[in-house]
């Protein structure tokens, strides 16, 4: 473990690095909401469970969080059904992007993992269970609040807007679901509650603090509340790991060596088991969707704490 002078140094030198790359990668422009973010943003925050902070760049800005909400709903629905919700969503890889259609048929409507769309959108009716959408909105909303301490975190209307407006693969895949029987409640009503969660707006520094439960085995090492059960911490984490940057997973592990999830807003959450929460945003992604910045910051910060897991 570096001391917290070296982790602010490498932070800091993490940040002057990135300069050089700014504006790398794609802005995702199938939500056009999302489109119209600075692609030269970048920002990182990292948590440890001691307490201590370190930040370079945009960590301060809120953006949007996409599928890293998806972690906080897997653990949510786990917290809710337990072992139950596997019945209905499986835990390995998909090896394809994240809104593919192409195994739900084969695999009749039960998705492979939680974080690939089909996943999560299973997730989230798992969590809707029969509540009017506003409910179950909030509910995701205030989750997250509680894990990242701060009241004023809050859901971009716009950008829930364009989603809709734009979700067409997504109604697909909610459709077929439907179809196979793995879909309770209407596919608009769950829809709406997917689309909101994935427009949620964070900084670096509250997405960092939200998954620092995933660094303290289930429990927040700073509040002490117990968010979920250690082994509970440690599936979410394997999740993170073999599934979080879907047909990239792989890569991710290669090059990082730590459990994290992406989001098509730029951002990535990546865990250091029993020391750390770290959260990066840079617009640009990558071909599977993975912040080009961000990854590389990632990899570097893995590098010079020899945080890799392996
Ligand atoms: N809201 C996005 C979608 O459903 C989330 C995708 C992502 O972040 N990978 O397409």
């Amino acid at each position: 473990m570096p001391s917290n002078a070296d982790l602010s140094e490498i932070v800091a030198t993490i940040g002057r690095d990135m300069a050089d790359h700014l504006g790398g990668g794609k802005v995702a422009d199938y939500i056009p909401a999302l489109a119209r973010v600075d692609a030269r943003r970048f920002g990182m925050a990292v948590i440890t469970t001691d307490g201590e902070v370190a930040e370079t760049g945009d960590a301060w800005i809120p953006f949007s969080i996409q599928s890293i909400s998806k972690v906080f709903t897997l653990t949510m629905a786990l917290e809710r059904l337990g072992d139950d919700l596997w019945k209905r969503v499986g835990r390995e890889p998909s090896g394809s992007r994240f809104n593919s259609i192409v195994q739900l048929e084969h695999e009749h409507g039960i998705p492979r993992n939680p974080f690939i769309n089909a996943g999560a959108i299973v997730v989230t009716d798992a969590l809707l269970a029969g509540r009017a959408p506003a409910a179950g909105i909030a509910e995701i909303r205030d989750y997250v609040r509680k894990l990242a301490d701060v009241e004023t975190i809050d859901i971009d209307t716009e950008v829930a807007s364009s989603e809709a407006a734009t979700g067409f693969r997504n109604q697909s895949l909610a459709n077929f679901m439907r179809g196979f029987g793995n879909l309770n409640s209407p596919v608009d009503d769950v829809l709406k509650v997917y689309f909101n969660q994935c427009s949620l707006r964070i900084t670096c520094r509250q997405l960092a603090r939200a998954g620092l439960f995933l660094a303290g085995a289930g429990t927040d090492p700073i509040s002490g509340d117990v968010v979920t059960t250690s082994k509970r911490a440690r599936r979410i984490a394997a999740v993170m790991m073999t599934c979080g940057h879907y047909d990239a997973s792989g890569e991710f592990a290669f090059h990082v060596g730590l459990p994290g999830k992406s989001g098509v807003g730029g951002g990535i959450l990546a865990i250091v088991p029993g020391k750390a929460s770290i959260a990066v945003w840079s617009p640009g992604l990558d071909e599977a969707g993975t912040s080009y910045v961000g990854a590389m910051a990632l990899k570097r910060l893995a590098a010079a704490t020899r945080w890799s897991v392996f």
